[in-house]
């Protein structure tokens, strides 16, 4: 861990994150309400303190930067437990990678559209936090790091997304081809991928159990472009947001539709967990 090594393929620019529309960490509730991401004119905003959100980031930070600095990355830290945290984020990634850290890659951003009929790539994609990407075992497994307390399981769409994000920009890059939607991306992974290895991991240090691992096969991985193909048809067909489309889903509580949704699980409990001012529309 303490063996500092040059992150030249990983450091991105310090400049705003570009924003996707379709990205990871909308997975779950994408795939059960495709068209909750349409933006409409009585959209809550949520309003609750970012004081978690942006704990959260320093832990990514601290943690992303113990795996490729060691313990220099905690000069001036003394929160201890978001230091226990990093070190068995690092310790899991050096595990992962068989100890090779040039097979790890943090931070990286990926991007996807143009393979789902989207006119530009970024529509689709997102940041993940660490990639294994080792050819010599054909291995690509995904690790994400969760400091909150909110039970993330590996099994989580996020990480399949972003996985299966990295195979198509591959697919782009390293073979200059270009799969276009369900059958020509599930053919793509079965001739390219039919014989790798998948891994999905959680580290959450606030868990009993905090690493979990999955291990997803090809048949999964292409479970995922089905299912995600379904939901991003829903998403094309309906042009705005349509709740006909959607379920009630645990993700309810957390939706800027929350009260407009007639399948909304918070249209008949407004004692919810969080609080949202509805935003005012000139
Ligand atoms: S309120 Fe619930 S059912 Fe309605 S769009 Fe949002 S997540 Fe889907």
């Amino acid at each position: 861990m303490g063996n500092a090594i040059e992150r030249a393929t990983t450091e991105q620019p310090t400049t705003e994150r570009p924003h996707c529309i379709i990205s990871g960490s909308k997975m779950k509730q994408f795939l059960a309400c495709p068209t909750y991401l349409y933006v409409h004119p009585d959209d809550l905003v949520d309003d609750r303190p970012k004081t978690a959100a942006e704990e959260g980031e320093r832990a990514h930070d601290l943690a992303e930067r113990c795996f490729w600095d060691g313990e220099t990355a905690f000069k001036g830290c003394r929160n201890k437990r978001m230091m226990e945290g990093a070190r068995l984020y690092a310790q899991t990634l050096l595990a992962l990678s068989e100890g090779v850290k040039e097979n790890v890659h943090t931070e990286q951003f990926v991007t996807m559209g143009e393979h789902f009929g989207f006119f530009e790539t970024q529509f689709v994609g997102g940041y993940y936090d660490a990639m294994v990407i080792d050819e010599s075992r054909k291995l690509l497994h995904c690790a994400d790091y969760k400091f909150g307390f909110h039970v993330v399981e590996p099994t989580t769409p996020q990480l399949t997304f972003y996985i299966l994000a990295l195979i198509l920009q591959r697919a782009r890059e390293r073979y200059g081809v270009m799969p276009i939607w369900e059958e020509e991306i599930v053919a793509h992974i079965r001739e390219y991928y039919g014989d790798w290895h998948f891994g999905q991991t959680i580290v959450q240090p606030k868990r009993e159990e905090p690493v979990n691992t999955w291990e997803p096969t090809v048949d999964d991985i292409c479970d995922f472009v089905r299912a995600f193909c379904r939901a991003t048809m829903i998403y094309q067909d309906a042009g705005k947001f349509d709740d006909s489309t959607c379920h009630t889903n645990g993700y309810c509580k957390y939706c800027p539709k929350a009260r407009i949704c007639a399948q909304s699980a918070m249209r008949e409990d407004e004692a919810c967990a969080f609080t949202f001012d509805k935003e005012d529309v000139k």
